[in-house]
């Protein structure tokens, strides 16, 4: 979406008497959610727009600066501001310029992105475990602005964190009206020094919250004592006395069904990393827990359409959609799951390697410290994390209350072994029917272990179309190959 069309978009929702859009990851999620949109009127009725960057059928294609001269000849719409820069100085000198310009375009950006202009490089380049090599972000610095502080609160996240945040005098920065701003934790509010009435410098990069960086000191005034904010012994939302964590400088709300706490769980549970359960946003759970239908994500399934229609904002048809969605959370694969209970330094990575490893929920559960060390990625933390979730009361009956509801508990196949089950799984060049991530997936709740690049202990590759070196190493090593075909048959259970 650009700045005009979030402006119409905004507009629309004014005039149809629902919030307004205004931040960039609001946007973004805005833009989903349209797409999302089953009625295509909805869909057409919301100025969306979108730019070509990148061309899925390579045939005769060698370079990313083809790829866009094919797309902007087959008319799609693409920037014209692309450049093919050749080493370092060009690349720098290119994000000078537009970091200047940046205000000039017609939509926000906080950077650009360099990609390897010959395609032939990407497979060799491989990826890490979030995004391919061949392409790299390189953001501008965050910009800046001067305002006053207002008032300090404390927050409390769903670990229990406590989280001083800035009230400021409304400021604009890159196009959006900015008045909170995080102070991250309340050792930098001591360093800090901040009080309120202090003029700060603050700034918002990408789609983080913005975040006071400075305190100009010098144009307090020599007469007049600024009040020092008063740091909370109590938490704010549940008037638990706070703790400290052995090792760790926060100050937590130690109260294990804190309001605050329950809220952020169950909107880990329902966000897209997690369960997926579309409607399931803040307003929705902050009321669902303040009138007590739920006290864990467990209480999520005992939902009736009338619970939620009695909600603000929540008419009958919205409550009936959501049910359907928190119905349809009930079939997720085993790493979202786990990624969405919260438990400490377990996030989609290491969610997908416990999924693997243990293929179900109460293997996981009965795993003692040594065997959840022994596995790749699981440290001595990680391990002992995971085994106090298990063992933890609160944390025992709410995976009884999603068994009871019929909350899928394994990647498993009925009655018998997983296809895949133990087998290195390493794919090369593009698929046509799969994403790379959706085959990974895939090749995982199989039960295969997926690995970026071929070695002697790789069991099976996976070819598209035009392989990388990837192939030629497994032909060397004699390591079985197959076609993207082959694997979808394997992954069913058919012999191939
Ligand atoms: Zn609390």
């Amino acid at each position: 979406m650009d700045g005009e069309n979030i402006s119409a978009l905004n507009h629309y929702r004014l005039v149809h008497e629902s919030p307004t859009f205004y931040l960039p990851l609001v946007i973004m999620n805005a833009t989903a959610g349209t797409l999302k949109q089953l009625d295509p009127r909805v869909v057409a009725s919301r100025p969306l727009d979108f730019m070509a960057y990148f061309l899925l059928n390579l045939e005769g294609i060698e370079r990313q600066s083809e790829a866009l001269e094919k797309l902007t000849e087959l008319r799609f719409k693409v920037s014209n501001d692309w450049r093919v820069a050749v080493g370092v100085d060009e690349v720098i000198d290119y994000h000078h310029k537009w970091e200047e310009r940046r205000h000039d375009l017609e939509y926000n950006i906080d950077g650009i992105v360099v990609k390897v202009n010959d395609m032939r490089l990407w497979d060799r380049l491989g990826r890490t475990a979030k995004a391919p090599r061949y392409a790299i972000a390189f953001k501008f610095v965050a910009e800046q602005a001067t305002t006053t502080v207002e008032s300090i609160d404390f927050s409390v996240g769903r670990t229990g964190v406590i989280t001083p945040v800035a009230n400021l005098a409304p400021v604009h920065i890159s196009g959006t009206t900015v008045s909170r701003a995080s102070l991250h934790n309340i050792e930098e509010l001591e360093r800090k020094d901040v009080r309120i009435g202090d003029r700060v410098i603050v700034q918002k990069a990408g789609e983080i919250i913005p975040e006071v960086v400075e305190v100009l000191y010098h144009l307090r005034d020599k007469d007049k004592e600024l009040k020092r904010p008063i740091i909370p012994d109590k938490c704010p939302v549940c008037n638990t006395p706070l703790v400290k964590r052995e090792g760790y400088v926060a100050l937590r709300c130690p109260n294990p069904t804190c309001p605050a706490k329950v809220k952020g769980e169950i909107e880990l549970y329902g966000s897209r990393m997690g369960m997926d359960i579309e409607g399931l946003g803040s307003v929705v759970v902050s009321q669902l827990v303040d009138k007590g239908l739920v006290d864990d994500v467990g209480d999520l399934y005992k939902l009736t359409v009338d619970d939620i229609a009695g909600l603000e904002r929540m008419g009958e048809k919205s409550a009936n959609n959501l049910i359907d969605a928190i119905e349809k959370s009930k079939n997720r694969p085993l790493f979202r799951l786990l990624t969405s209970l919260g438990i400490d330094y377990v996030g989609e990575t290491t969610a997908q390697v416990l999924a693997t490893e243990f293929g179900s929920v109460d293997r996981l559960m009965s795993a003692t410290i040594e065997e959840l060390e022994k596995v790749d990625g699981v440290g001595e933390k990680v391990a002992k994390a995971i085994y106090d979730y298990f063992h933890n009361e609160r944390n025992i009956r709410i995976i009884d209350k999603l068994k009871q509801a019929g909350v899928k508990m394994s990647d498993e196949v009925e009655g018998g072994e997983r296809p895949l089950s133990g087998k290195k799984v390493v794919f090369t060049g593009s698929l046509s029917s799969l994403t790379r991530e959706e085959a990974k997936e895939i090749a995982q709740k199989a039960g295969a272990k997926v690995a970026s690049s071929v070695s002697s202990s790789t069991d099976i590759l996976v070819v598209g179309e035009n392989p990388g070196s990837k192939y030629d190493k497994a032909r060397e090593l004699g390591i079985e190959i197959i076609s993207e075909d082959e694997f979808l048959a394997l992954v069913r259970g058919e012999k191939v």
